[in-house]
């Protein structure tokens, strides 16, 4: 899965995207990231040319009034088209799909993760800010609109992170020795691990009697139970 990432500030992805699983999964080459910064696509106005490093503005006052800036469409739809131009070179790559991000976007989910894994070699990752990117963006690429909760960040990075996060777990090979997402067995939300028993202030915590008992049958009875996340 290759994932172009359309961002003001692609270095908030450094740290996340190169550690643990996620850089594990990159040196496999099972997980590809390109960025395309709007801002490079900016236009210098006439009164800029003759400036050696001009101020190159991708945002503007929102038209109707209001505060805040709107992130302007063009730049966007460039750094867009620059990632489509990169992405129909690669023999392998299908139709991308393009994800844009709106708090009032269809909310993600294990099983939307899961069928975008299987479906797209291409993913397009668009990273509003300010009050967000002018409306005709959407309409233009006929784009996803994605939300990843009820709630207002400041900018698309993190959900753009939460999104490649989810979508990588259900590549193959992703996650390491488990054989597949449906076969692992540790996909429950109450999980243990060594020490059995373990003491903190004078207190014993042991580890629940079945989980060590081996029976495999009687183990997913009691995940079942404690609401085992099942990952659809
Ligand atoms: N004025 C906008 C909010 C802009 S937040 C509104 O009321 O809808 C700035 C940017 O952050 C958005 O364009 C979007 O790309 C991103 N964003 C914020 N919250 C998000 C969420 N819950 N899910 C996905 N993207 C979000």
């Amino acid at each position: 899965m290759r994932f172009h990432i359309i961002t003001l500030f692609p270095h908030m992805f450094d740290s996340y995207i190169n550690e643990s699983i996620l850089l594990r999964a990159q040196k496999a080459g099972l997980i590809e990231y390109a960025f395309y910064n709007p801002r490079d696509y900016v236009e210098p106005t006439e009164g800029q040319k003759q400036n050696e490093k001009p101020y190159l503005r991708i945002d503007d006052k929102a038209y109707g009034g209001g505060p805040g800036m709107v992130m302007q469409a063009e730049p966007v739809l460039k750094a867009v088209d620059a990632a489509r131009e990169a992405i129909a070179k690669i023999k392998d790559a299908k139709k991308p799909k393009i994800i844009f991000f709106s708090p009032s976007g269809t909310q993600l989910e294990t099983a939307y993760a899961k069928k975008t894994a299987k479906k797209y070699t291409d993913i397009i990752l668009i990273c509003g800010r300010y009050e967000g990117v002018d409306a005709r963006v959407v309409k233009i690429l006929k784009a996803e609109e994605l939300s990843i909760g009820d709630y207002v960040l400041t900018g698309g990075e993190l959900p753009a992170m939460v999104v490649i996060d989810t979508i990588a777990r259900q590549i193959k090979g992703v996650l390491g020795s488990f054989e597949s997402l449906e076969e692992s067995r540790t996909a429950s939300s109450e999980v243990y691990t060594r020490p059995e028993v373990l003491s903190y202030k004078g207190k014993n915590y042991k580890v629940p009697k079945v989980l060590l008992s081996g029976n495999h049958k009687l183990i997913d009875q009691w995940r079942e139970q404690r609401g085992k996340k099942k990952e659809k």
